[in-house]
This record gives C-alpha cells, structure tokens and sequence, in this order.
C-alpha cells in the first residue's frame, strides 16, 4: 500500500517523509496520516507519520505541507 503525499509542492512516501522530520535515515515508516493540528509557523496542513529511527526506538513525525516547519514527538 502507498499512500504518498505532497509535501511543498513535491510527492513524498511515508520513509521519504519519515527521513525528513528525522533528518537521518529510518528503518520503517508506517502510513501518513493528517494530523489534527495546523502548522505554528504558517496555518497551514500538518500531516503526521510514526517511524522507528531504530530498532528500540518508535517515534512519531510531524511536518507541516506547506513550509519547512517539523517536528519529532517522541513521548519524552
Ligand atoms: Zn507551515
């Protein structure tokens, strides 16, 4: 299943999404989902992905689609 999103105007895929918000390379991304919150920088659409950066490890992405603006939630 893909279910590739835009993301600034170019498509993503759920890892491609996932390494952004990271900023490093990630092991597994689930789906993209729409996240129930809108960008602090500019309003605009925030979607949300979870990932494991490692094998230990289950973080939560969030990247707004319409500016650089993200974030990790990492349940700390
Ligand atoms: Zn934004």
């Amino acid at each position: 299943m893909t279910d590739n999103r835009v993301v600034q105007g170019r498509m993503v895929t759920p890892g491609k999404l996932a390494r952004i918000v990271e900023g490093d390379e990630i092991l597994e991304a689930d789906g993209i989902e729409s996240a129930d919150r809108t960008c602090p920088e500019c309003g605009g659409d925030v979607l949300t992905v979870g990932y494991m950066p490692d094998v230990t490890a289950y973080r939560r992405g969030y990247k707004c689609q319409d500016c650089d603006w993200a974030t990790v939630d990492d349940g700390q």
